[in-house]
């Protein structure tokens, strides 16, 4: 069994609906199993076109190889309308494995762990929430990158099945 993170993200539509939809739908196969999954996260658009979006992040334990998961992933995308007129074109959903155990690999078709995992806030609070101790062997704990991503816009959204109790973490204090 490997773990991996799945990321998750859209602008387009009731996304937080959508995102709930999409891992109901990964839950109910049965090459994987889901772990842990985050709050979702309201962000700006970053190099990307549209309004906010609205991002999660799950953890998963699978005995699947990382393309059989891409290709899961990507079957989850067409099944919930995902388009792709251009690049960082406004999406409906997105599902990009983030990182998954044991593998480094740069192929155009499946890199990983995802390149632009530590760029992005909107990868790194979800991320850290349910892994707060998430590290990747080159670059060490990931939490070391919150600083550097501190200027992007997001919010933690109330969450409906949580206790965490927060309407609003800024990049700069989330836990
Ligand atoms: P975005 O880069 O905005 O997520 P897309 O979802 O359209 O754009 O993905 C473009 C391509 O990225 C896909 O065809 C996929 O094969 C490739 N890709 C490379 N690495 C990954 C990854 N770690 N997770 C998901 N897709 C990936
Ligand atoms: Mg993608």
């Amino acid at each position: 069994m490997a773990r991996a993170f799945i990321g998750f993200g859209g602008n387009i539509g009731d996304t937080r609906q959508l995102i709930t939809d999409a891992i109901i739908c990964l839950a109910q196969r049965c090459e994987l199993h889901i772990l842990a999954k985050s709050c979702f996260y309201q962000s700006a658009p970053v190099e990307a076109k549209g309004g906010d979006y609205i991002n999660a992040v799950i953890e998963i334990e699978t005995e699947l190889s990382p393309y059989g998961l891409l290709h899961i992933c990507q079957a989850v995308e067409q099944e919930f309308g995902r388009e792709r007129p251009y690049a960082n074109a406004p999406r409906t959903l997105d599902l990009d494995i983030l990182s998954f155990e044991g593998v480094s690999q740069a192929d155009a078709e499946l890199t990983l762990p995802h390149p632009r995992i530590i760029e992005r806030s909107f990868v790194l609070l979800p991320l850290l929430e349910i892994a707060p101790n998430f590290f990747l062997p080159n670059l060490g704990e990931l939490k070391h990158f919150l600083p550097q991503v501190a200027h992007q816009r997001i919010e933690k959204l109330p969450c409906r099945n949580c206790n965490c109790g927060e309407k609003t973490v800024s990049s700069q204090t989330a836990h």
